[in-house]
């Protein structure tokens, strides 16, 4: 008897307050406290506390985990203090071509847009493409039409400028044309601000998320590792949730997210190792730089990063929220 109602309210306490947590990352690169003012520091914490509390107060509501993800990332697109949406960087031609990914470790369905221009969000796009298409995958302009037939907002390129990747365009355009080594050489600190998301929701499903505006100075329809599934974003909910921040030549090449998702799975390893092991072992060794945010079923997070900093946010399964950038 005694038994009986305890399992009740056990049960009634599982109801009411589900097993759910976020990590959220706002990108990694040379981030260092010597050159960050005291209020652009605030203002990147404010931003990302708003957006992990957002959405694990949507969690916590038993929102959907897809929608959780999207809803946070959108906060980050809209900031112009990320590399993502409004804010993103320039490509060598002027404008921003954007690239975004979500997964879902539970039914294993994936979407992703790259090189859109005009979608206001393209997070929301990987959802449709998920959600709606019958593909992965949506590129350029055919993104953009699909987008717009199904209702997301279209806008002019120019809503995602912002003086401050201007100047950083300018940069590596000046470094460009004094590198001999021609294309490719001109990859600087300009990069940074990517965004991601990785959910445990009230389900139990694992979801990640990934929103960028890429490389700085990027040319010839250049695609990055985020909306590259396998390699920027990764979900099983037999493993983890894994999105990625950094060089993402070497996140494609060496498959990262979903190579920690498959650690834990084959090796039987625990996520920190998993994550740990690829982002400060085999990049460091192939010198890929960057992070990764993951998290696994039980709500275990996990957030290495082999750059000097990375823009990061969590709130655990018991409510316990960090925000963090630097490297302690
Ligand atoms: N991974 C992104 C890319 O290569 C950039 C970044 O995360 O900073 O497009």
């Amino acid at each position: 008897m005694l038994f009986a109602s305890v399992t009740a309210s056990a049960n009634d306490e599982k109801s009411t307050t589900p097993n759910v947590a976020i990590a959220i990352h706002g990108g990694a690169g040379t981030i260092l406290k010597s050159s960050m003012t005291p209020e652009k520091e605030a203002a990147y914490r404010a931003k990302l506390k708003e957006a992990v509390e957002h959405g694990y107060s949507l969690l916590k509501q038993g929102v959907k985990g897809e929608k959780a993800v999207v809803e946070t990332i959108k906060i980050l697109e809209l900031s112009p203090l990320f590399n993502a949406g409004v804010g993103a960087v320039y490509t060598f031609d002027g404008e921003h071509e954007l690239d975004a990914s979500i997964m879902h470790g539970g039914t294993k369905n994936a979407g992703a847009v790259a090189g859109v221009k005009t979608i206001k969000s393209p997070i929301e796009a990987a959802l449709l493409v998920m959600n709606e298409s019958p593909h992965v995958m949506l590129s350029g302009k055919g993104a953009e039409a699909y987008a717009a037939e199904n209702g997301l907002e279209q806008v002019d390129n120019k809503i995602f400028d912002t003086e401050f990747r201007k100047q950083a365009l300018d940069k590596a355009k000046a470094r460009m044309a004094q590198a001999s080594t021609g294309y490719g050489s001109q990859q600087g600190n300009e990069r940074f601000g990517t965004v991601g998301a990785v959910v445990l929701d009230s389900e139990g499903n694992l979801v990640a998320g990934t929103s960028t505006g890429g490389m700085t100075a990027k040319r010839y329809g250049r695609i990055g590792d985020s909306p590259v599934i396998g390699a920027g974003t990764y979900a099983d909910n037999e493993s983890c949730a894994v999105s990625a921040t950094g060089h993402g030549e070497y996140f494609i090449r060496y498959h990262v997210a979903a190579d920690i998702c498959a650690r834990m799975k084959y090796q039987n390893v625990s996520l920190d190792e998993a994550a740990n092991t690829v982002i400060n072992d085999v990049l460091v060794k192939a010198k890929g730089d960057g992070g990764v945010i993951a998290i696994d079923k039980l709500g275990n997070i996990a957030m290495p990063f082999n750059s000097k900093g990375m823009y990061r946010a969590s709130i655990s399964t018991e409510g316990v929220v960090t925000v963090a950038i630097y490297k302690d």
